[in-house]
């Protein structure tokens, strides 16, 4: 999901209510997560997260995102070769199968964006180490995020490390800023070059999200319109936290 905007510096309370939405994220994904198992539909799954957010008496941040047509869930579940804002649906989870799901929630006027997969019942060996790369390269990233680098250092710290492990990175889709809106600026790409680009400061919110491929770097938009897919058919994954920048380092805000 993507769009474009301005960069908002946040005060200690601000980040404090976007602590407070990141959480209610973090416990509709594991409410998911509890659930994902061979047999259940990926609307059950949707089910699950909206029952969380709608309890806390916080709102889905992906319903209604603009698109081809209004995004129409609460989470976005992409399985296999497909890497992000796959639509929940009737479709079975199998075992052997990979998921990636990611959602967002509005609280206290502020949003928490965050993602994960996981496999199905059993999974192959490369699909676990695609699987941990992944996680791998966000925490790689989030440790990049302090009040002096460059977006560069980010996407550099990132690049290197998935490549070397002989994945590849969209260049189509980044992480983002995120706060009041589910995307402001800066654009921060899982690929890039040390010492380039803005410099980050104290008080940004950043949604770090690589999203990593097996095959070739290059995705597709399924014909629903929204689903994003390797081009090849190869498997894909995809971590994000929405992370603060302050005084004392990085903050994960979604957990
Ligand atoms: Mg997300
Ligand atoms: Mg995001």
């Amino acid at each position: 999901m993507m769009g474009q905007r301005g960069i908002f510096i946040k005060n200690q309370q601000e980040i404090e209510s976007m602590r407070r939405a990141g959480h209610i994220n973090a416990l509709a994904l594991e409410a998911v997560r509890s659930l994902i198992q061979p047999g259940i539909t990926t609307a059950d799954l949707d089910a699950a997260a909206t029952e969380v957010i709608r309890k806390r008496d916080a709102k889905p941040a992906f319903l209604g995102v603009p698109g081809a047509y209004p995004y129409p869930a609460t989470i976005t579940v992409s399985v296999n070769d497909e890497m992000v804002h796959g639509i929940p649906g009737k479709r079975k989870l199998k075992d052997g199968d990979i998921i990636s799901v990611d959602c967002g929630t509005i609280f206290e006027g502020f949003v928490g964006d965050s993602a994960f997969t996981v496999g199905v019942g059993e999974i192959s060996s490369p699909a676990q180490r695609l699987i941990e790369v992944t996680e791998m390269a966000l925490s790689i990233g989030i440790d990049k995020l302090r009040a002096g680098n460059r977006i560069g250092d980010v996407g550099a710290a990132i690049q290197s490390y998935v490549e070397g492990e002989g994945f590849h990175l969209t260049r189509e889709y980044t992480g983002h800023g995120v706060g009041r809106s589910m995307w402001e600026g800066p654009q921060v790409p899982n690929y890039g070059f040390a010492g380039r680009g803005m410099v980050l400061r104290t008080g940004m919110t950043i949604a770090l999200e690589p999203m990593v491929l097996v095959g070739t770097p290059r995705t597709k938009v399924l014909p629903d319109q929204w689903t994003v897919a390797s081009a090849d058919g190869s498997l894909t994954a995809h971590f994000e936290h929405s992370v603060a920048i302050t005084n004392n380092g990085p903050l994960i805000l979604t957990v």
